[in-house]
C-alpha cells in the first residue's frame, strides 16, 4: 500500500510500478528480487529506511527512519551500449553511464529545487560543502545476452539524522537540510529528482551528457589520490591532476610529467591532495 503522500508525488510520472516499504533490507536488493519477476522499465522501489543498504564493494550505507531518501528504478536500457559484447569493460561503462545519470539528476535537483551547488565526486557520490550529501549503487544484471538490466540505487541524506557519526564513515557526511539550514521534504524531491533523471535520460549517448557530468565534477584542475579497496585495506594506485572527462566517462588523470591516465574502475576512490 502506497501512502497517499507518496502516490500524490508521483502521480502522472512515467513509472513502470511502485513498491514502498517502510523497512527493506535494501532497496537495490528489493529491486532485484523483482528483476526476477519481471520488474518493468522504471519499476521503483523506495524505503523508508533499509538495515542493511549497500555502498559499494560490500560497504554500508548507513541509513535510519524518516531521515533519508532511499529508492532503486529498475532501467532496462538498450541505447547505452553501442556495442552486444558482454565484456567486463562494456559492463563497466554501463555501469558508470548509469552512476552519472542517477549524479546529475541529483545534482540537477539541488540546484533547481534548493539553489545548492553540488559536485560529483567520481564516480559515485554528490557533496554538498566537501561533505557526502548522496550516494549512487548501480547494480547490473545480465539476462541472456543483452542488453543488461540495471538497478540504479539512490540515497539521500535528508535531515540530520542520516548523517552517520565521523568514526564511523571515510569521508566526512553532511545532508540536505544542514547545507540548507531548512527543511525539505523527501517526497517532495523524491519527484523532482525522478523528473530530472526521466530527462537526461533521453541524453545518455549525447556528447553533452557528458560535458555536463564533467563540468560537476568536484576536484577538477586539483591533485588527487586515487585509492583501490582491495577488501582489507584503501591502495593509492595513482595520484594525479584531475583533467576531467573522457567521452566514456573514463576519468583523465594527469601525471606530473603531462602523461594522461584514464580511469574505468567502478571500484575506486578520491581524495584530493594537499600538495
Ligand atoms: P566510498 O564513497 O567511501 O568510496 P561507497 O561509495 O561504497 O564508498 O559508499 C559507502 C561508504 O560511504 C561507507 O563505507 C561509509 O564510509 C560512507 N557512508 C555510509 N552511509 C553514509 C551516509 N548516509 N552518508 C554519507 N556517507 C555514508
Amino acid at each position: 500500500m502506497i501512502d497517499a503522500q507518496i502516490s500524490q508525488q508521483l502521480a502522472g510520472l512515467p513509472l513502470g510500478g511502485v513498491r514502498f516499504f517502510d523497512e527493506l533490507d535494501s532497496t537495490n536488493n528489493e529491486a532485484s528480487r523483482w528483476i526476477r519477476q519481471e520488474a518493468p522499465d522504471m519499476a521503483l522501489v523506495l524505503a523508508d529506511h533499509q538495515t542493511e543498504g549497500k555502498g559499494r564493494l560490500g560497504r554500508k550505507w548507513f541509513a535510519p527512519p524518516e531521515t533519508a531518501l532511499l529508492f532503486s528504478l529498475v532501467l532496462r536500457d538498450e541505447t547505452v551500449q553501442s556495442t552486444d559484447q558482454k565484456t567486463e569493460e562494456n559492463l563497466i561503462i554501463t555501469a558508470m553511464r548509469m552512476t552519472a545519470l542517477g549524479a546529475l539528476a541529483v545534482c540537477d535537483s539541488l540546484e533547481t529545487q534548493y539553489r545548492l551547488y553540488p559536485q560529483i565526486k567520481w564516480p559515485n557520490d554528490i557533496l554538498l560543502n566537501g561533505g557526502k550529501t548522496a550516494g549512487i549503487l548501480v547494480e547490473t544484471h545480465w539476462q541472456g545476452n543483452y542488453p543488461p538490466v540495471v538497478i540504479l540505487g539512490i540515497g539521500i541524506n535528508i535531515a540530520s539524522g542520516s548523517v552517520p557519526s565521523d568514526e564511523t564513515v571515510r569521508f566526512p557526511a553532511t545532508c540536505l537540510e544542514d547545507a540548507l539550514g531548512a527543511p525539505v521534504d523527501r517526497f517532495v524531491c523524491l519527484r523532482v529528482v525522478l523528473e530530472n533523471l526521466i530527462a537526461w535520460r533521453q541524453t545518455l549517448v549525447e556528447p553533452a551528457f557528458v560535458k555536463t557530468w564533467e563540468s560537476k565534477l568536484a576536484y577538477r584542475g586539483e591533485w588527487v589520490d586515487v585509492f583501490e579497496d582491495t577488501g582489507t585495506e584503501m591502495v593509492n594506485i595513482q595520484q594525479g591532476r584531475l583533467i576531467g572527462l573522457d567521452n566514456l566517462g573514463r576519468l583523465r588523470l594527469q601525471d606530473d610529467r603531462g602523461s594522461e591516465m584514464f580511469l574505468i574502475n567502478g571500484e575506486l576512490s578520491l581524495r584530493a591532495v594537499q600538495r
